[in-house]
């Protein structure tokens, strides 16, 4: 992009493949026995399905994981041959939509696993078994009634799989819960793959590989081991221009509402970046309640008031005067202020952030 068009931009939002590729070898390291998978659903996490799946793909990944039918036709235009798995299921009327693009469901409800054996033609799908979350996937009596009636023996299952509700937490018990839970269906369906661990997995001692795991978060540079360094490269870096600077005197409020009041004369700057663009409004720094923080000229700056639609105000006292100019960058995301540190000040996850990165910013990819 030429430097004509990008100061159309406020924001701009870096992706580094390269990273993201190194983030996948490292968690495809941990469990050699296994095949390591991608989960790429809200596109790729906020990263860009199109860029993310062929890098991916290059790194040697060849199954992909998303939530809807609509992410499974774009993974599918830009990985040909990719095992593709749509985590959400079966919607009444889709089975052929599937057929179209050649993925697979996920199934986890007795009227999912009834459509599919009618309008599945035989083809391959996943069993969701629902271990102790209660979100998707079958239960205990559905899937013995399943069994019972040996409704399985009219699919085609390629894959078993559960999902963990805690597995960032490694002393949960309700992890050893889950692993038992989930040995025990697996020792039912012989023939099918099973998949179990999702990015916080990868790291959990309890957990067995077994055949495919599901990694999302931590491919794009999340800490699967929170409360740990984090053994992840960072992948996204978001930054954003500095608008106008101002000083304000003791007492003078800033912001919608006034929710931010200066102590002592202070330095604001205002950058072209707020809740539109993405980033949340649970960021807003006020007189009772911290918040977000920004990077200027290397200087952990703290929010100034509420974050407004398009913009944010920055208090840069401590930042020297050459570096908090009109239109100098100034870092959200990156350069050491990482991705979980600044979903915290945000009060939200990381996840969160992610996913929700607008399409206003000028977006890059570097690598490969
Ligand atoms: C989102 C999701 C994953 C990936 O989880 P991360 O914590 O992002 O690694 C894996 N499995 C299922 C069922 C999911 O919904």
């Amino acid at each position: 992009m030429s430097q004509a068009s990008g100061s159309e931009f406020g924001a701009h939002l870096a992706i580094d493949l390269d990273a993201l590729a190194e983030n996948w070898r490292r968690l495809a390291r941990r469990v050699p026995i296994a095949e390591c998978g991608a989960v790429v659903k809200a596109n790729a996490y906020g990263c860009g399905i199109e860029e993310v799946v062929p890098a991916l793909g290059r790194a040697g990944c060849r199954t992909f994981f998303v939530a809807h039918l609509s992410e499974a036709r774009r993974v599918r235009k830009v990985a040909p041959s990719a095992t593709i798995y749509v985590l959400n299921g079966l919607l009444p009327g889709s089975a052929s939509a599937y057929h179209a693009i050649g993925a697979r469901p996920v199934l986890g409800a007795p009227e999912e696993i009834a459509e599919w054996a009618l309008e599945g033609r035989g083809r391959g799908c996943a069993l969701h078994v629902d271990t102790g979350m209660n979100r998707l996937g079958l239960g205990s009596s559905d899937l013995q009634r399943m069994i019972d009636g040996a409704a399985h023996e009219r699919l085609d299952i390629r894959l078993v799989m559960t999902h963990f509700s805690a597995a960032e937490v490694p002393d949960d018990p309700a992890n050893l819960r889950q692993v038992t839970r989930f040995a025990n269906v697996a020792d039912v369906f012989p023939e099918a793959g099973k998949s179990l661990l999702n990015s916080s997995g990868h790291f959990l001692d309890i957990a067995p590989p077994y055949d495919l795991t599901r990694p999302g978060y931590a491919l794009y540079g999340g800490n699967p081991v929170p409360g740990q360094p984090n053994p992840m490269q960072p992948v996204v870096r978001l930054t954003a221009r500095i608008l106008q600077t101002r000083v304000v005197a003791d007492g003078e409020g800033v912001g919608y509402n006034s929710r931010w009041h200066a102590r002592g004369s202070r330095k604001l700057a205002t950058i072209c970046l707020g809740y539109a663009d993405g980033y949340p409004r649970n960021a807003s720094y006020t007189d009772a309640l911290p918040g977000g923080h920004a990077l200027v000229g290397g200087v952990l700056c703290p929010f100034a008031g509420t974050v407004s639609m398009d913009l944010i105000v920055l208090d840069v006292s401590d930042v020297p005067a050459a570096d908090s100019v009109r239109g100098a960058e100034v870092v959200l995301i990156g350069d050491g202020l990482d991705l979980d540190t600044v979903a915290a000040g945000a009060k939200t996850v990381g996840y969160e952030m992610l996913t929700s990165l607008g399409r206003r910013y000028q977006r890059s990819y570097s690598g490969q």
